[in-house]
């Protein structure tokens, strides 16, 4: 078993995405081989990359205000204790729609998390 604080865990690296920061909370470093948690923050105005992958995401909201945006740009609120399931392939992005940090725990695959994209690429068509 590991406990770990947040506070503890340093920023990854989140590939020229000012207004996000990333912790790779629990993974391989770790000993976890096939599952991660990571925790996102986006600052106000902030949003992660609108992409799509071919492994799934399980998102908890943990703090602060924004949307989920779909395959059809459809917005859904999210607050606080909101759990959202993004499946394979599915496009979405996290939009940050208050004033404060809106800040959430996604979980991957290891393979997703290796894979470099798993919320840092450029939005398509943008
Ligand atoms: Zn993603």
């Amino acid at each position: 078993m590991k406990i770990k604080r947040r506070d503890d865990v340093p920023l990854a690296d989140t590939q020229g995405y000012a207004a996000v920061t990333k912790q790779v909370v629990l993974g391989p470093d770790d000993g976890s081989d096939e599952i991660v948690l990571r925790y996102f923050s986006v600052a106000a105005g902030g949003a992660t990359p609108y992409h799509s992958h071919d492994f799934p995401h399980l998102v908890k909201i943990e703090a602060g205000c924004g949307v989920a945006v779909d395959a059809d740009k459809k917005e859904s609120p999210l607050v606080a204790g909101d759990y959202v399931y993004v499946d394979s392939d599915e496009i979405h992005n996290f939009k940050n729609t208050g004033d404060e940090p809106f800040d959430f725990i996604c979980m991957v695959p290891l393979r997703g998390e290796l894979s470099g994209i798993s919320c840092e690429l450029p939005p398509e068509g943008e």
